[in-house]
């Protein structure tokens, strides 16, 4: 409407204005269109950017995952991959640190364990490790030999059981017993296989007290306990000795001093015993220090080339000159190589051990026997065989005859004015020589006895 200037509020006209407006409402809906497309795209675009960021902080936590699953399982070859210094990436840095760190801890506790493995495996003695009920955990190679077991049967195994200790121990009795313990063990019947082992047990005390454990070294005795063995032997054995030939020349000196020396029929007898005996002693004696020299190697041998061929004549000569003024007849025969053996002896000493061995030859044969003495050669040895017709050894007997004091018949070979030491002497002088001495015997039939010597044949042109 249009009104009236003056005021009167009189409608004086009206204006009509016609448009077209289709157009506005496309350019409404292109713009809505345009809108709603732009959030489309933010909105995807967001999701992207978000989906990106999200991987980014959770592939470190991944991978940080995946390597702490390697390191569990002892490989420690990879590392976390660290990008920027975000706290994320300083999270990597620390677990690589940390994995180096474990890897160092593992390798010098691995090149510990090494260290005392080879020191275990080398040691001279056994050790055996328990837990604390007594059970083996660790067993070294020499207490496997020393007890002849193998590895899978002794661990787990109860250590009184594998010591043999178990009828006379409980665990409890062999912490509480301070010494050692001397284990006797035997791998069969013969005597030789008996072995004694010094076993000293420890237990393995943590820092608060408890005991997780027992710790045993085993040391193999068996020589010094045998040298100890034989010493006593020894001793006991010198003593008795010397014991009988002196109570019968007390009896006799005491017969002799009743009366005897009166009478002279057998005054003169009691005398020539009483002589004999003391003879004896005094051989004896001299035998024991030429033993006791040879043992503790203060013996000097004085070598010298000899023809073993001429020496062997030589001792056989006396021995048949001998034969004459002996109340016992004999018979030697002679079969040598025919090439002349030269070997660096020392003369006396050889020939005492020949001389013993003709010696005892005649001693334990009958009258009339027939002596064969055969020097032969082998490949790099001499060997002098002596044989006789005598009453021979018994099979038990044939190394034993070596020992100190060790006769087949005490009583005989008494009467018959042996020591005992003969063949232990010459025993040892052979030993000296790196040389051999042995015996072959048939009871009832006789007895040969060997020597043998290293030998090196001479080419004969050299001296030529
Ligand atoms: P002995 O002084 O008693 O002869 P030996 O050491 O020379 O001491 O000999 C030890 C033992 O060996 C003798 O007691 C004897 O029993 C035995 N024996 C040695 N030689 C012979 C032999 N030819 N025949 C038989 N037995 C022997």
């Amino acid at each position: 409407p249009i009104q009236s200037p003056t005021g009167d509020s009189a409608v004086i006209g009206a204006l009509y204005v016609k448009s077209d407006i289709e157009q506005k409402y496309t350019e409404i809906s292109n713009t809505a269109l345009i809108f709603f497309t732009a959030s489309m795209i933010a909105g995807l675009i967001s999701i992207v950017v978000a989906l990106l960021v999200a991987r980014s902080i959770t592939k470190p936590i991944k991978e940080m995952q995946k390597q702490a699953v390697r390191i569990a399982q002892g490989d420690y070859s990879e590392k976390v991959e660290v990008h920027g210094h975000d706290e994320l990436s300083q999270l990597a840095e620390t677990f690589n640190k940390l994995s180096d760190r474990i890897e160092d801890a593992q390798d010098t506790m691995e090149a510990e364990r090494n260290r005392l493995d080879s020191v275990l495996t080398h040691m001279t003695d056994g050790v055996i490790a328990t837990d604390r009920r007594g059970k083996v955990i660790t067993i070294n190679e020499m207490a496997l030999s020393l007890l002849d077991v193998t590895s899978e049967s002794a661990i787990g195994q109860s250590i009184l059981t594998l010591l043999e200790l178990d009828e006379e121990y409980t665990l409890r009795k062999l912490l509480e017993t301070p010494e050692e313990i001397l284990i006797n063990r035997s791998k069969s019947e013969a005597d030789e296989d008996r072995m004694t082992l010094r076993s000293d047990f420890a237990m393995i005390r943590r820092e608060s007290g408890f005991i997780s454990g027992l710790v045993v070294v085993l040391h193999d005795v068996t020589e010094q306990e045998k040298t100890a063995e034989e010493r006593r032997h020894f001793v006991s054995n010198v003593s008795h000795e010397l014991r009988t030939p002196l109570t019968s020349v007390r009896s006799y000196l005491e017969a002799l001093e009743e009366g005897a020396w009166q009478d002279k029929k057998i005054a003169p007898d009691f005398i020539r015993v009483t002589l004999g005996e003391t003879d004896r002693m005094i051989r004896m004696i001299n035998d024991l220090l030429n033993l006791s020299r040879m043992d503790s190697g203060a013996q000097q041998m004085d070598l010298e080339l000899v023809n073993f061929n001429e020496l062997v004549d030589y001792i056989l000569d006396r021995f048949d000159m001998m034969v004459t003024s002996q109340e016992k007849k004999y018979r030697i025969i002679r079969e040598f190589t025919e090439r002349d053996l030269w070997v660096e002896i020392d003369t006396d000493k050889i020939m005492q051990v020949i001389d013993n061995i003709m010696n005892n030859a005649i001693k334990y044969s009958p009258d009339g026997g027939k002596i064969e003495v055969h020097l032969m050669e082998t490949h790099n040895n001499i060997v002098l065989g002596i044989s006789d017709e005598g009453l021979g050894i018994p099979k038990k007997d044939l190394e034993k005859v070596f020992e100190r004091f060790y006769r087949v018949d005490k009583a005989r070979a008494r009467k018959q004015g042996g020591t005992g030491l003969g063949l232990a002497i010459s025993k040892e002088v052979m030993k000296a020589h790196q040389g051999q001495i042995w015996v072959e015997s048939v009871e009832g039939k006789g007895s040969t006895f060997y020597i043998s010597l290293p030998y090196e044949p001479y080419e004969e042109d050299i001296w030529e």
